[in-house]
C-alpha cells in the first residue's frame, strides 16, 4: 500500500496564487492532487523552492499534506539549484524519518532532481512535465521567445530515464510519443479534477453584482497568466468583432503578467484594446483568488481560450463545470476537454474571425447556448479529483511493486 509520496515542484509553490507570473494551472494541479491524496491516506510532502528571503519553512496545509520549502542559490547556474534542492530534500526527509514510495516530479525543472532523489532514495521515479518545450514551439507567437535548449535537453533526458511519464490527455501522450520518443511502456495518461465543490452552476446575476459588473449583455470571459502562449491578442481582437455588433457586450479579462514577455504583453493589450476604442468596454480584473473563479465563469455568457499551446486547460474545465460554454483553439488538452458543438465550439488557427464567428453564434442563439450550458455541466463531470486518485494511487501501487 502507498504511504507516502514526494512531489517536487522546483519551478513554483502550489500555495502561490495562481493566475500571473509562474503560478497558473500547474499550481492548482499539483495542490488539488496533494489534497486528494492526502484525503485517501497517503502522506504527502510537496518540496519547493523558497521564493521569499522571509519565507515560512515548512506548511501543514491540511491532515497529511504539508509544503516544505527549500532555500536555493539565487537563480543562475542550473546545476548549482538542482544540487541544492536535492541536498534540501535529502536533509529534511532524513530529519523526519519519512520513506517515501514514489517521487514524482512536475515540470521539466524538478526533471532532474527527481531522477537524482529516485537514485539517492531507492524508489521509483513518475515525471509530469504539464507542458512540453518542443510542443510550445510548435505555435509560439514570433515574438515569444522559443523554449531554452537546456529544457529540451533535460526533458528528452528525463522521458528517456524516468519510470512513468503521466500526460494529462491523449493528445500529450501522442506529443511525447512524436516529439520526444518516449516509451509507451512507460507512458501513462491521468487528467487532472475539477474541484467540483467549487466550481458548479449559479445564478448569473448574484456572480455579476458579486464582481461589480452592471448591465445585462452579454459577457465574454478571459481568464489566464497574460503571455503570448494563452492567445489573449486573438481574444481581444475576437471581441472587437464581436463588440460591433453586440453594443452592450463586455469582456472581462482576469489575469496578470506571466513569462518574459509579460509586462510587455499586458501593455500591448492595454494598448490594443484602446485603439479599438473598447476601453470602456473591456476591463482587466488582477489575478483573483481562485476561489473567486466561480462568480467570474458564472457571470459570464461564454469563455474563450484561444491558447496557442496548452497541455491541459484547466479555465476551459471549471468554466464547464460552471456550466459556461467554451470557445477554444483546437489544440492539446483544449481539444479533450471542449466537446465541439456540444459544450462550445472549437476553432481551428488562432484568426479572430473564426473566434468571433463562433462566440456570435452562442450569443446569438439563447436555446444553443443552454443546451451548451447543460452539456458542458454534464461534461465535466469525467474531471474528478477522486477518479485522478485512482488512477495514480494505481500507477503509484504497480510502480512500487515493480522495484521490490
Ligand atoms: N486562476 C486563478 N486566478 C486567476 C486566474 C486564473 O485562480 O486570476 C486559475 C484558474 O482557475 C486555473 C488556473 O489558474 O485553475 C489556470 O490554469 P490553466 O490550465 O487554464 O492555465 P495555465 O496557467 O496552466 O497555463
Amino acid at each position: 500500500m502507498i504511504q507516502r509520496v514526494a512531489y517536487l515542484s522546483v519551478h513554483t509553490c502550489p500555495l502561490a496564487r495562481p493566475g500571473s507570473g509562474d503560478a497558473g494551472g500547474m499550481n492548482v494541479y499539483v495542490d488539488g492532487l496533494a489534497r486528494i491524496m492526502a484525503a485517501r491516506g497517503v502522506q504527502v510532502e510537496v518540496f519547493t523552492r523558497q521564493a521569499d528571503p522571509d519565507g515560512v519553512g515548512v506548511v501543514e496545509v491540511a491532515d497529511g499534506y504539508r509544503v516544505v520549502h527549500i532555500d536555493l542559490p539565487p537563480p543562475g547556474d542550473p546545476y548549482a539549484t538542482v544540487n541544492r534542492f536535492v541536498e534540501g530534500v535529502l536533509d529534511w526527509s532524513g530529519a523526519a524519518g519519512a520513506r517515501y514510495d514514489v517521487v514524482h516530479s512536475h515540470y521539466w525543472l524538478s526533471g532532474w532532481p527527481g531522477l537524482v532523489l529516485g537514485d539517492r532514495l531507492g524508489v521509483p521515479f513518475a515525471v509530469s512535465f504539464h507542458t512540453l518545450g518542443r510542443v510550445k514551439n510548435l505555435n509560439r507567437r514570433h515574438d515569444d521567445p522559443p523554449a531554452s535548449l537546456l529544457r529540451i535537453a533535460t526533458e528528452e533526458d528525463v522521458i528517456a530515464r524516468a519510470g512513468c511519464v503521466v500526460a494529462s490527455t491523449p493528445a500529450e501522450a501522442a506529443e511525447l510519443l512524436e516529439h520526444y520518443r518516449a516509451d509507451p511502456e512507460r507512458l501513462c495518461m491521468s487528467p487532472p479534477g475539477v474541484d467540483h465543490r467549487l466550481f458548479h452552476p449559479g445564478d448569473r446575476r448574484t456572480a455579476r453584482a458579486s464582481l461589480g459588473i452592471a448591465g445585462t449583455g452579454p459577457l465574454v470571459l478571459f481568464a489566464g497568466r497574460v503571455q503570448p502562449l494563452k492567445g489573449l491578442d486573438v481574444a481581444v481582437e475576437a471581441f472587437a468583432r464581436v463588440a460591433a455588433s453586440h453594443p452592450d457586450a463586455l469582456m472581462l479579462v482576469v489575469g496578470g503578467a506571466s513569462g518574459e514577455r509579460g509586462p510587455a504583453e499586458v501593455a500591448a493589450m492595454l494598448d490594443l484594446v484602446a485603439e479599438r476604442g473598447l476601453a470602456e468596454r473591456v476591463r482587466f480584473s488582477p489575478p483573483m483568488p481562485h476561489d473567486h473563479l466561480p462568480a467570474a465563469y458564472r457571470a459570464a455568457d461564454v469563455v474563450v481560450a484561444p491558447s496557442r499551446s496548452e497541455s491541459f486547460g484547466l479555465v476551459a474545465a471549471e468554466a464547464q463545470a460552471c456550466g459556461v460554454p467554451v470557445v477554444a483553439s483546437r489544440v492539446g488538452g483544449l481539444a479533450h476537454i471542449v466537446e465541439d458543438g456540444a459544450t462550445g465550439f472549437l476553432v481551428d488557427g488562432w484568426d479572430p474571425a473564426g473566434y468571433a464567428a463562433a462566440i456570435g453564434r452562442i450569443l446569438a442563439d439563447p436555446a444553443l447556448a443552454a443546451s451548451m450550458a447543460a452539456a458542458a455541466e454534464e461534461r465535466s463531470a469525467r474531471f474528478s479529483w477522486s477518479a485522478t486518485a485512482d488512477r495514480f494511487l494505481s500507477l503509484y501501487e504497480g510502480m512500487a511493486a515493480g522495484a521490490r
